[in-house]
C-alpha cells in the first residue's frame, strides 16, 4: 500500500493498492493497442480532446487545486495559477502541435526529399509532488499531441493527484489507454523501463532519481527526457534596482514554499550592494506569512513531507557550521506539520551545503563577490545548470551576460525564471538534458524520420 500524507498536521489522507505486475503488463499491452489507433487520428481530432481537456481543468480548478495543497501543501492560491498554468499548456499544443510537426521538405539531388515526425509508442513519465498537476500537463499535452501514449508513473505523495488527472483525460473523452496512471513504487521503475512496450522515458526528479532512470533505460538504448533540480544563481550586479531585485529574489526563493527546481537559491551580490541587498532582503523575508496552506492571507505552507523539512534543516545546520551565517529563520517550529520558516543564510561560500547542493525549501544563501567577473564565476562554479539570472539597470549588459556568461538552460535578466509553453525549458549539467515545451519539447519523443524518393 502506498499512504498519501497531509504535510500541515501529518494525517494520513488515504492509502493505495500499488498495481500488481500482471495489471501493470496487461494495461501496457492496452495502451500500444491504444497507440496504434490514435497515432492515425488527424491532429485536429487531438487538439479538440486536449481543448476538452481544458475545460475540465478549468471546471475543476477549485477541487484539483484543494487536492494539490492537501497532498503537498502548497499555498492554495499557487495551486490555482497551477491549473491555469495547465490549460494553458493544453490549449498550447492544441493550437501549434500540427505545425510543429509538418513534414520539411529539403533539396536534395532526390526528386523529393522531406522530414517528418513519427510517433514512437507509450512513453513513461517519472513525475514529481512539487507542481503535481504542471510537470504532468507539461510532458502530457506534447507527447500526446505528436501521436504518443503515455503512462504515468507520480510520486506517491501525491498519488491522489496521479489519478485526478487520469480523470481529466477521461472526462474529456480520450480514447481508453492513450493517458494512465499507475500506482507503484520507485524500486519497480527500472523493471518497467526494460518492458518492450516502453519506448522512451521523461523524469524530473533529483539527481539519484535521474541517475537510475537514465543508467536502466541507456542499458536499454531507450530515449530520456530528464529534468532535475537545480541551485540557480542570481548575479546582482552593483547598478541593479535594488527594491525591485530584491523583490524577485523574495518572490522567487518562495515560490511555492522553494520547492521549485528553477527557484532563486543562490544569491550573488557585487560588494557595492552586498551590505544593502542583505538587509532588505531580510527585511522582505520577515514580512512573509508562514501557516495553513489553504489560508489565502499566508505566503507559505508547509514543506512536502517532515522527511523533506528535516534534510534541509540538516543542510542549513551543517552551512552555519562550515561558517555561514544565520540572519533570519534556521529553525524547526513548534508546529504540527512540516513546516519551516523563511531562512536567510549570509557569506556563503563554496564548499558550503548552501552553495553546493540544492536547498529544496525557503533558505536564501547569500554570497558576496568582488565584481562582475567574480560573480559570474561564482554563480557558475555549480553541479547543475537550470536556471540563472542577472540584475542590472544596463540591458546590453545584463543580455550580455545571460547569453555568453551564464552556463544554464534559461537565463533571466530582470526577472525570475520561469516556464512558458512558448520557450524551451530544460538544464546542462547534472541538471539533466533534453527539452521540454515549445517547438523543441514536441520533438523529443518521435522519430525525425528522413524520407528520401528517387
Ligand atoms: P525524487 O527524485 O526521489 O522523486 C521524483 C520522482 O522520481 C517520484 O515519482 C519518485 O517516486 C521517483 N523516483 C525516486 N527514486 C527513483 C528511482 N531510483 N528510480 C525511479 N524513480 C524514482 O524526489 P524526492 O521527492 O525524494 O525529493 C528529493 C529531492 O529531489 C528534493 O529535495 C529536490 O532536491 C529534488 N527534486 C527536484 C525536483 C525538480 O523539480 N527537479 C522535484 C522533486 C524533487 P516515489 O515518490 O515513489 O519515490
Amino acid at each position: 500500500m502506498i499512504q498519501t500524507v497531509n504535510p500541515s498536521n501529518n494525517e494520513v489522507i488515504k492509502s493505495y493498492q500499488e498495481i500488481s505486475d500482471n495489471k501493470l503488463q496487461n494495461t501496457l499491452e492496452k495502451m500500444q493497442f491504444a497507440f496504434e489507433e490514435w497515432k492515425e487520428k488527424p491532429f485536429v481530432f487531438r487538439s479538440s480532446l486536449f481543448r476538452k481537456a481544458a475545460e475540465v481543468l478549468r471546471k475543476k480548478r477549485e477541487e484539483y487545486s484543494q487536492l494539490m495543497t492537501l497532498e503537498m501543501g502548497k499555498p492554495i492560491i499557487q495551486s490555482r495559477a497551477e491549473i491555469d498554468k495547465c490549460v494553458w499548456v493544453c490549449d498550447y499544443y492544441a493550437d501549434n502541435a500540427e505545425k510543429f510537426l509538418t513534414d520539411e521538405i529539403i533539396k536534395t539531388d532526390s526528386t523529393k526529399s522531406f522530414v517528418t515526425y513519427q510517433p514512437l509508442g507509450v512513453i513513461l513519465a517519472v513525475m514529481p509532488w512539487n507542481f503535481p498537476f504542471w510537470q504532468v500537463f507539461r510532458f502530457a499535452a506534447p507527447t500526446l499531441m505528436a501521436g504518443n501514449v503515455g503512462i504515468l508513473k507520480h510520486a506517491s505523495n501525491v498519488s491522489g493527484c496521479s489519478l485526478a488527472i487520469e480523470e481529466v483525460f477521461t472526462e474529456a473523452g480520450f480514447p481508453e489507454f492513450v493517458f494512465k496512471s499507475v500506482i507503484l513504487n520507485s524500486s519497480r521503475v527500472k523493471d518497467l523501463i526494460s518492458n518492450p512496450l516502453i519506448r522512451a522515458v521523461s523524469l524530473t526528479g533529483s539527481v539519484p532519481a535521474g541517475k537510475s532512470v537514465a543508467s536502466a533505460a541507456g542499458s536499454q538504448i531507450k530515449k530520456t527526457v530528464l529534468e532535475l533540480g537545480g541551485s540557480d544563481p542570481y548575479v546582482v550586479l552593483e547598478d541593479a534596482d535594488l527594491s525591485e531585485t530584491v523583490q524577485n529574489c523574495v518572490n522567487s526563493r518562495l515560490i511555492n514554499g522553494g520547492q521549485s527546481c528553477i527557484a532563486a537559491k543562490r544569491f550573488i551580490v557585487v560588494k557595492e550592494l552586498y551590505d544593502k541587498f542583505t538587509e532588505m532582503y531580510v527585511d522582505f523575508m520577515k514580512q512573509k506569512k508562514m501557516g495553513d496552506p489553504f489560508d489565502e492571507t499566508n505566503d507559505l505552507g508547509p514543506q512536502a513531507s517532515v522527511k523533506l523539512r528535516d534534510e534541509l534543516h540538516e543542510q542549513v545546520l551543517r552551512s552555519i557550521n562550515a561558517g555561514a551565517k544565520l540572519l533570519l529563520g534556521g529553525f524547526i517550529p513548534n508546529m504540527k506539520g512540516a513546516f519551516y520558516p523563511p531562512t536567510v543564510l549570509s557569506d556563503v561560500k563554496p564548499g558550503m551545503p548552501a552553495f553546493d547542493e540544492e536547498l529544496f525549501g525557503p533558505v536564501a544563501a547569500i554570497t558576496k563577490a568582488e565584481n562582475e567577473d567574480d560573480a559570474i564565476r561564482l554563480a557558475n562554479q555549480t553541479v547543475f545548470g537550470l536556471g540563472a539570472a542577472v540584475f542590472t539597470k544596463d540591458i546590453k549588459r545584463g543580455e550580455k551576460i545571460a547569453k555568453e556568461k551564464l552556463n544554464a538552460g534559461s537565463c533571466f535578466v530582470n526577472q525570475f525564471v520561469r516556464s512558458d509553453p512558448r520557450l524551451p525549458f530544460g538544464g546542462i549539467k547534472e541538471s539533466g538534458y533534453g527539452r521540454e515545451l515549445s517547438v523543441f519539447g514536441i520533438r523529443e519523443f518521435v522519430n525525425i524520420k528522413t524520407v528520401s524518393v528517387k
